[in-house]
């Protein structure tokens, strides 16, 4: 008798957890398509205040064996796991991360497409320091074959604060005077939002430092800029940081944005960083985005550009950046990593890259 009672009691139990598994599952429809019109509405998926509410009432309506602390217990679990959900959710429809987001044609700077097959070399000083510097410089960039995009820092984001700053808007006049008169885009750092204006005034394409990566207020007001971004990689940044730092811009209105790995920092001492070679094969894995390779900031060192840089393109990245200098040893930032005029020709032709060709017709510039 006992025995009957106890399965048919097992029996029941049974049933009620495939009924509250049933009630489980349709509660996390139902949170799936609030967070649907949350995303839509771009609200916080998030909501403490209300998290709380549903806890007062649970613990407070009649109630059977479950005591009050066990109520909230249990519903705090649930709310946990539909959060989860929620993230995964979110994550999943992440503009970074879907599939048509750039076009065969990659993205533009002036008559360079970045992501469309051919590699762009993003080559120049580390910093902007005189019009001879300058001249001589892209005089050397612009007779070597390939796609280029000029590179030169106006404001410096400079670890130690007596080291030289930049030439802030005169290099920016100085940068832009020069890549003109030798037709090749530009590319240079925004600090903040507050030389955002300049910069992009000046600049083809606008990059994000290392340093800035995490600058949230900085990537939203890039998202409403009307010109590319290079967004690179912090020094201590995983990967899925960076494509949340590239959402920041690209959710605000902007997808012309290309990721660059620059080295990562790690206890290693004979490079300046780590170069983290498998981050660009899974960058172009789960991202449509365009993703370059800074050699010079990631190796900090001449003598072995030219194996990691066929490694970097032969792991899939779309570009490479490159410091270059007309007199490294008397540059005023980074003269120990950028190669003299001679190394980057020969760089470039151990490369083997191929002339120029013009961008395809669909390629996007700026925001949406
Ligand atoms: C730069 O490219 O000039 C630079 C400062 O690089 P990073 O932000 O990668 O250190
Ligand atoms: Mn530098």
């Amino acid at each position: 008798m006992t025995q009957r009672w106890l399965s048919d009691l097992r029996g029941e139990i049974d049933t009620l957890n495939l009924d509250i598994l049933r009630l489980l599952q349709r509660r996390a429809e139902v949170v799936l398509e609030i967070a649907a019109i949350k995303r839509r509405e771009n609200l916080d998926s998030y909501e403490p205040s209300r998290e709380e509410e549903m806890l007062r009432t649970l613990a407070a309506a009649p109630s059977g064996p479950f005591g009050a602390d066990e109520i909230r217990e249990i519903f705090r679990a649930i709310f946990h796991a539909s959060l989860d959900i929620q993230n995964r959710e979110r994550t999943r429809a992440m503009r970074t991360r879907q599939r048509g987001l750039v076009p065969p044609g990659g993205i533009r700077v002036r008559d360079v497409a970045v992501g469309a097959g051919q590699p762009v070399l993003f080559v120049g000083p580390c910093s902007v320091e005189t019009p001879q510097q300058m001249d001589t410089i892209a005089a050397a960039i612009a007779a070597l074959p390939g796609a280029k995009i000029f590179r030169a820092g106006a404001y410096k984001p400079r670890t130690n604060p007596y080291s030289f700053q930049g030439l802030r808007e005169d290099g920016l006049q100085l940068l832009r005077a020069t890549a003109r008169r030798y037709g090749l885009p530009t590319v240079t750092e925004v600090l903040d939002t507050s030389t955002l204006d300049v910069v992009a005034e000046h600049a083809d394409m606008l990059q994000v430092g290392a340093r800035n990566m995490y600058n949230t207020e900085l990537l939203k007001a890039l998202g409403k800029v009307d010109k590319p971004v290079l967004l690179k990689r912090g020094f201590m940044a995983t990967l899925d940081e960076l494509l949340l730092s590239a959402e920041y811009i690209l959710s605000n209105g902007n997808d012309a944005v290309v990721l660059c790995e620059r080295g990562i920092r790690t206890f290693e001492p004979w490079t300046r960083n780590t170069l983290d070679l498998s981050a660009v094969a899974l960058l172009k894995k789960e991202t449509a985005l365009p993703v370059i390779v800074d050699l010079s900031h990631a190796l900090g060192r001449r003598d072995i550009m030219l194996p990691c840089a066929r490694a970097a393109l032969a792991v899939g990245a779309d570009g490479l950046m490159l410091e270059v200098h007309d007199r490294p040893e008397h540059a005023l930032s980074d003269g120990f990593q950028q190669l003299d005029l001679d190394e980057f020709s020969a760089l470039v032709t151990g490369l083997g890259l191929a002339g120029a060709t013009a961008p395809h017709p669909t390629a996007i510039r700026g925001p949406r």
